[in-house]
């Protein structure tokens, strides 16, 4: 697709990992290469023809990709805050280094950290008794890794998924913290049923805004309310269903959604990760939306 509306992922891609595997390498003492998932989760997103991929965030569910290499968190069943958070280094730059070797030239990569919020509330917090200092260490860390990432990819997209349940009067700042003179675009990934929170979203400092509109339809109308030039990345087959979308189907959902956006969808997604899917059932669904795409917008 060279037209300026193009397909992408949202984080997590299911890949048959090799358990035995890691098993026996970790009883010989050594470290299996997550290369070869990374590369599987990759493949499939090409093959659907997706045109921004991700690295799949096959490694750990996200929150744990992040909170094992940062400094003060120890992981636990949940991760564990014992000092102060502070970056210790890149924590998925190789990881999208090897990525970018896997992809064609055409085809363009999108960079994702956690959100600071959504990580102060998935932590079990043994050292601030404060949330907000803790999100704010926490932006303060990820900002450094999205400097890290920017000269490696093409969009750094921060995913907070909390925000649907608490969005702290501090988020946009906590936000802002990450995206503020980054030299590639941004995107801003928030689940759920966001309806209450449309006017605190349209002033994140972000280019772009990704929702489930799949899954919570009366998105249309809550953003429907507003003028607003935010670019949208529009959900538009669901993660939480195995039942795959038609190509009419999820045409229709794109025609939803330009009588509400109009030229301001930017891009196409499913509504979240597809980590809990079958790798099948997830490719299905990107292939499904690669072309419907292609119906609505052309090649
Ligand atoms: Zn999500």
């Amino acid at each position: 697709m060279s037209r300026k509306v193009k397909t992408t992922v949202i984080g997590s891609y299911p890949v048959d990992i090799d358990r035995m595997e890691f098993m026996q390498e970790y009883s010989n003492g050594r470290e299996v290469s997550w290369n070869k998932y990374i590369r599987s989760a990759v493949n499939d997103m090409i093959a659907a023809g997706i045109d921004i991929v991700s690295d799949g965030q096959t490694r750990d569910p996200f929150i744990n990709i992040f909170t094992r290499k940062l400094k003060g968190c120890r992981l636990r069943d949940r991760t564990e805050i014992i000092d102060k958070v502070e970056y210790a280094g890149p924590i998925t730059l190789e990881d999208y280094k090897y990525v970018r070797e896997l992809i064609p030239e055409k085809k363009e990569l999108i960079g994702l950290v956690v959100g600071p919020h959504t990580l102060s509330e998935s932590v079990v917090d043994l050292h601030y008794k404060d949330k907000k200092e803790l999100a704010f260490d926490f932006a303060y860390a990820l900002k450094q890794e999205a400097k890290a990432l920017q000269n490696h990819v093409d969009m750094i997209g921060v995913d907070e998924p909390f925000f649907s349940n608490s969005m702290p009067e501090y988020g946009k700042e906590l936000i802002g913290i990450i995206t503020k003179n980054l030299t590639c675009p941004t995107r801003l990934h928030a689940c759920g049923d966001v309806s209450n929170i449309v006017p605190e979203l349209l002033e994140m400092p972000v280019d772009v805004l990704s929702h489930e509109f799949k899954a919570s339809p009366q998105l249309f109308d809550a953003f429907g309310e507003y003028d607003s030039s935010k670019k949208i990345c529009l959900g538009a087959v669901r993660s939480d269903n195995v039942q795959v979308e038609t190509i009419d189907e999820i045409v229709s959902h794109i025609e939803k959604g330009i009588s509400v956006f109009g030229e301001h969808i930017s891009q196409l997604a499913p509504d979240c990760g597809q980590r809990l899917l079958t790798r099948d059932i997830a490719f299905k669904k990107l292939k499904n939306l690669v072309l419907a795409g292609e119906k609505v917008y052309g090649r």
